[in-house]
């Protein structure tokens, strides 16, 4: 038991059900085992939260384009990516997918090399090339100029990768198979920015695709004799979908109204660089885009991304769309692990499990501290 510390908090929830007054014990980077508190052996350093606290899974945000006044196309680099995962950790993110957007073939092979040598321990479980395979009629603030079909080199790259690696791209532009041979190889595929109907849905999900990238925006809408990608979405019980919670991107109803459907939700920030920044404007593509409140907004008034982070997207999920903290938590994190097929060891408090977790205040959602694989860093938001 030499190496084995322990953490004790007034809740812990382990992704599942909620232990009182227990403790969480760690041997390196892992949990061995959940007990009382009043059962820690006495050779275990105990650290004991502050009354009230919650002890939790790290949250996991598969869509990350900055924070810390970086964004990651611009410095798609190992140290860029350690201010973007410093930048979220204050708000309880203990894993993200560093997200591209759409960009050139050689930007992409920079941001893959940098993901590839920061390695999951840094907090970075891999990345998420958001395009550029794209509807032109849905770019969002994607630059046109970027969206293209794929090449048979952007295939290649992407086939390289050996990092959990999730793209988005839209069915309707790619060639026959395309869906296919990415998930073949253990590609993540996220329906996104398309234009793609009910049908053509419904055959990529048939080809691999599980997940829809911010639901209900930049998609085609929801239409009495056209569904779309948003009803074939929620009729997908193996399906997962990210939601915005921010108040701007979706009004709370039609994200009530999605929970209601079979597909399995996420939360994710879709964050930029004002996150844990201290910048309010930045550059997107030559645009100016200036922070207000949570949202980030471009000179013609689109949303280009946002400043959410993910205790503020807990708590909004409560309190907008009255979900329990429990299930919230779960969107956060277990279920994004499952996701991205990394249920066996991310997401949850139980023997054999990373230790990646998040001490927190509820309702506030106030950020106490975090752990990547054991590690505590201490920087609470406020
Ligand atoms: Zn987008």
């Amino acid at each position: 038991m030499r190496s084995v510390h322990a953490i004790a908090a007034d809740q812990v929830f382990d992704g599942d059900n909620v232990h009182r007054h227990t403790a969480v014990l760690i041997e390196e980077d892992s949990i061995v085992a959940l007990v009382p508190v009043s059962e820690v052996p006495a050779a275990v350093t105990l650290s004991t939260l502050p009354a009230g606290a919650w002890l939790a899974p790290g949250f996991i945000d598969v869509q990350v384009n900055g924070g810390g006044d970086v964004l990651f196309n611009d410095t798609p680099t190992p140290s860029g990516l350690a201010r973007i995962v410093a930048a979220h950790r204050r708000f309880g993110t203990t894993g993200l997918l560093a997200t591209l957007i759409s960009d050139s073939h050689q930007k992409m092979r920079t941001a893959l090399d940098a993901v590839h040598g920061a390695g999951p321990s840094a907090g970075v479980l891999g990345i998420h090339f958001e395009g550029p395979f794209l509807s032109r009629e849905r770019p969002g603030v994607h630059d046109p100029a970027m969206i293209r079909t794929p090449s048979a080199e952007d295939l290649a790259l992407l086939m390289s990768s050996h990092t959990t690696t999730l793209v988005t791209l839209a069915p309707e532009v790619v060639p026959p198979g395309f869906i296919a041979q990415l998930t073949a190889c253990g590609i993540r595929v996220a329906l996104g920015h398309s234009m793609a109907t009910y049908d053509q849905t419904r055959f990529a999900l048939s080809q691999g695709l599980t997940g829809f990238t911010h639901l209900f925006n930049a998609m085609r809408p929801l239409e009495s004799r056209e569904p779309g990608p948003i009803a074939a979405a929620l009729e997908a019980e193996d399906a997962f979908f990210g939601m915005i919670v921010d108040g701007a991107h979706v009004h709370p109803a039609m994200l009530r109204l999605a929970l209601r459907g079979k597909a399995k939700p996420l939360l994710v920030t879709d964050a930029m660089p004002p996150v844990g920044g201290s910048q309010e404007t930045f550059t997107l593509f030559g645009q100016a885009i200036k922070r207000e409140g949570s949202s980030c907004i471009r000179a013609d008034g689109r949303l280009a991304g946002s400043a959410l982070d993910m205790a503020c997207a807990v708590h909004n999920c409560v309190a907008m769309l009255d979900v329990p903290l429990t299930c919230a938590l779960r969107y956060a994190s277990t279920q994004v692990a499952n996701f991205l097929g990394l249920g066996d060891r991310f997401g949850r408090l139980k023997p054999g499990y990373r230790a990646d977790m998040v001490a927190f205040h509820a309702p506030a959602m106030r950020v106490i501290a975090t752990w990547v694989a054991g590690r505590t860093s201490a920087g609470a938001a406020d």
